[in-house]
């Protein structure tokens, strides 16, 4: 049975968003303060930047606390909603430092938890693919429990997300708190860094500087690459699903396809001359990875509707404004 969400019928909520500065969590301040909510963003700025939330500062419905979600957080007034955003989320960031990165896995939800124990506010938690390791079932299902190289350079956030998502859990059972776990898959779109490593950044920004692209491996492992615009719409319908809705949902586009088509892609839509730069594959990186969204699509009604070629676009658009930018501005 799907069940159906009106989001707009809602009443205004007061909405923490944890990790807001960075490429996703700052598309769903944009969309939370559309709607008429009022959004307190929070996050330390280690892969995020102001320049994401920057047009929102003078917004009378929205606030920033810079903080680290390590230490405990306090709010004054009601909150009715919390989403935990913060955790680097690209493998060479979140490998700089991989016992921070577990920590803020683990720290981070512990107290985001205790803030929505505090509140009684519905908190939803970021979760991710990488759950699912290097996977031996494919496409995977929520009912997959994974294969992660616990002693692998990845583990510090595979690890890190498998043990958040545990905490999710324990607090429900142990405090009734009400939760919603998404397992988000690749997700591209404008906003993500341009050096952030990721492979749809890494390609675009390439391509457009008439760079090598660099395919790592053979380029013959896949990945399903969802634009943001569609992963937002996901969480938010998640967000407000009835509370027995808990997850964990897969969030992603189903469309698998492989590295060395995603860069191809990239050079038709670029125009780019750049040619390929096949390099050495990270150590433990997934061969394959496509999600099954049914639980997705009946739970919620929600799957994705834009197609490839058209994020890639917007993506591009957005790469190629930023550098004009730069250019106009001289070296930083
Ligand atoms: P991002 O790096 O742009 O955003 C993460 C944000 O969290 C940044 O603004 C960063 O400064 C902040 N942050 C990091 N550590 C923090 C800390 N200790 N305290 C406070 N803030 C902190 O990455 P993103 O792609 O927007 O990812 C957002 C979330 O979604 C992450 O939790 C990530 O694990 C999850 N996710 C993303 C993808 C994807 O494809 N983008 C896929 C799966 C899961
Ligand atoms: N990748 C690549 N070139 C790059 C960056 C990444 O070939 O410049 C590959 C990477 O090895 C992986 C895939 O693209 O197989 C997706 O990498 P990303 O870091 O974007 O996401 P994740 O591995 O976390 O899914």
């Amino acid at each position: 049975m799907t069940i159906q969400i009106s989001i707009p019928a809602r009443r205004s909520l007061r909405t923490l968003v944890a990790g807001g500065a960075g490429f996703i969590g700052s598309h769903i301040c944009d969309t939370l303060l559309r709607r008429g909510d009022t959004v307190i963003c929070t996050d330390n700025l280690h892969t995020g930047s102001l320049r994401n939330i920057r047009p929102l500062l003078n917004h009378p419905n929205f606030s920033f606390i810079e903080h680290d979600v390590r230490a405990p957080l306090e709010i004054d007034g009601r909150l009715d909603r919390i989403y935990n955003f913060a955790c680097p989320a690209s493998p060479p960031h979140y490998q700089q430092d991989p016992v921070g990165t577990m920590k803020t896995c683990v720290l981070g939800t512990i107290n985001l938890l205790e803030l929505a124990r505090q509140t009684s506010a519905r908190i939803l938690q970021a979760s991710t693919s990488e759950v699912y390791g290097d996977p031996e079932v494919h496409p995977q299902p929520e009912s997959y429990v994974g294969h992660v190289n616990t002693i692998g350079p990845r583990a510090c956030y595979d690890e890190g997300k498998r043990a958040a998502e545990t905490l999710m859990f324990d607090y429900r059972r142990m405090h009734g708190i009400d939760i919603k776990v998404a397992r988000i898959f690749n997700t591209y779109g404008p906003r993500m860094h341009e050096d952030d490593g990721r492979v749809v950044s890494n390609f675009i920004v390439q391509a457009l500087r008439g760079a090598p692209i660099t395919v790592y491996g053979s380029g013959s492992q896949t990945r399903s690459f969802c634009f943001v615009d569609d992963l937002v719409r996901g969480l938010e319908m998640l967000m407000e699903s009835p509370e027995s809705v808990t997850g964990p949902v897969n969030l992603g586009n189903p469309h698998e396809m492989s590295i060395e088509a995603i860069a191809r892609e990239v050079l038709t839509c670029t125009r780019s001359s750049s040619t390929l730069e096949f390099k050495p594959l990270p150590v433990d990186d997934p061969k394959r990875r496509k999600p099954v969204i049914a639980t997705a699509e009946r739970l919620l009604g929600w799957r994705p509707q834009i197609p490839l070629r058209k994020g890639l676009e917007a993506t591009i658009a957005y790469f190629a404004l930023e550098a004009a930018g730069r250019a106009q501005s001289g070296p930083d």
